[in-house]
């Protein structure tokens, strides 16, 4: 069998660690009980293992209490719980929520389906580094505000937004804030008592563990929070997300959680490494290439530039059978939409089209990066010549 090309796209998803398959296991066979079911002992270790998974969640965010996290199916589902739940359970107080351009659909479209439901959205532009204006933020609060929606890390980009001041403010005008931190949880440190975070999207399969399984961490202190559930049933996960709890799934994530606890801060010094390197190496053979995102406050594990005049489609073509890399985020790369991430922080269609992502992840050797840099340089080169 041919070598499967390098994996470069850890922003899309991650392959499951082998240690938390292996914890796994066991609770699709032998310890198949259901969780709510613990008037014997099936349904007792099932419970045993979701204690054990929700405190070790709890952990890595420091929630005051493993009660303040409940189970999704992803940080999609874990966003829409968020945010169309607080616009419900707070409709008496306002209807205005705010969010920023360079949102996940996740975000941005259960937004547009509450502004068409005849809320009051506001969607705050960013600038050329994706990072929202602060004053801006501010002053687009009402006294109608409920929400501010804005995610930590971007899934394209990689910059890191000033979480704790926007916390702050949202704090200081009585607004709750939300936070999408699917690609931020297990990467970079993340305190939602220090950051002032209300509620926060988790995705399992971002992070080592399956797909299928996130969290929503929801404050239940200072404020309370409350929601109205969008899911009805036997309700399960305090009555917010009702449906059997996926235990394999719930037991993966834990598993996932810890080991990314005791290995990010290693991880993230040898992945900084690579895309500084990576970057330099671009910079010396084609001279025009343009960082998108912040130059400093960004993941890593993240490189995405603009390499003006190739066409990142022909690119990524021409690399397939070595390297597997992406144009952007997995739900764009099927349409030829250009992304709007990328169009937000004033790329032009055509610089757009002419980007290209590198998700770096815990499997990748050196060897394998100084390739994928030959080959990537190589590659242009290729593209320049046949033009
Ligand atoms: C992947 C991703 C999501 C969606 O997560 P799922 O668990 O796949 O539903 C949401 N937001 C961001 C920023 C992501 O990267």
């Amino acid at each position: 069998m041919a070598a499967r090309p390098i994996y470069m796209d850890y922003h899309a998803t991650t392959p499951t660690d082998p240690r938390v398959v292996e914890a796994m296991l066991p609770y699709f066979t032998e310890r198949f009980g259901n969780a709510g079911s613990i008037d014997h002992v099936y349904g007792a270790e099932a419970a045993d293992a979701v204690k054990v998974a929700r405190k070790q969640v709890a952990h890595i965010i420091n929630a005051p209490a493993p009660e303040d996290i409940i189970f999704t199916s992803g940080a999609t589902e874990s966003n829409n719980i968020a945010i169309l739940g607080v616009a419900e359970q707070y409709a008496g107080k306002g209807d205005h929520v705010i969010t920023c351009a360079t949102e996940h659909k996740a975000v941005l479209d259960t937004c547009k389906h509450l502004a068409a439901t005849g809320k009051d959205v506001t969607v705050l532009p960013v600038d050329e580094y994706g990072i929202v204006d602060l004053e801006a933020l501010e002053s687009s609060i009402t006294d109608r505000t409920v929400l501010i929606s804005i995610m930590t890390a971007n899934n394209e980009i990689g910059t890191i937004a000033p979480v704790a001041e926007i916390g702050k403010i949202a704090h200081d005008h009585g607004v709750l804030f939300h936070t999408d931190a699917a690609q931020a949880v297990g990467h970079i440190p993340m305190d939602v008592e220090r950051i002032g975070i209300d509620l926060l999207s988790i995705s399992g399969h971002k992070i080592y563990g399956p797909k299928g399984i996130g969290a929503l961490y929801i404050r239940r202190r200072n404020p309370k929070v409350k929601l109205s559930p969008v899911v009805f049933g036997g309700g399960q996960e305090r009555g917010y997300r009702s449906g059997t709890l996926n235990v394999p799934g719930i037991v993966g994530l834990g598993t996932a959680m810890e080991i990314a606890e005791k290995e990010m801060a290693e991880e993230e010094v040898r992945f900084r490494a690579w895309t500084t390197e990576m970057l330099e190496a671009f910079r010396e053979a084609y001279p025009s290439v343009l960082l998108n995102g912040h130059p400093t406050q960004r993941l890593a594990h993240n490189l995405n530039v603009c390499l003006p005049g190739v066409e990142s489609k022909a690119l990524i073509h021409l690399l397939k059978d070595e390297l597997s890399i992406s144009s952007g985020s997995a739900c764009t790369t099927t349409s030829v939409e250009p992304s709007h991430v990328l169009l937000s922080i004033g790329r032009t269609v055509k610089e757009a089209h002419s980007s290209v992502r590198f998700g770096l992840g815990r499997d990748i050797i050196d060897r394998q990066m100084q390739s994928c840099i030959e080959s990537v340089i190589l590659n242009i080169s290729h593209i320049q010549k046949i033009k």
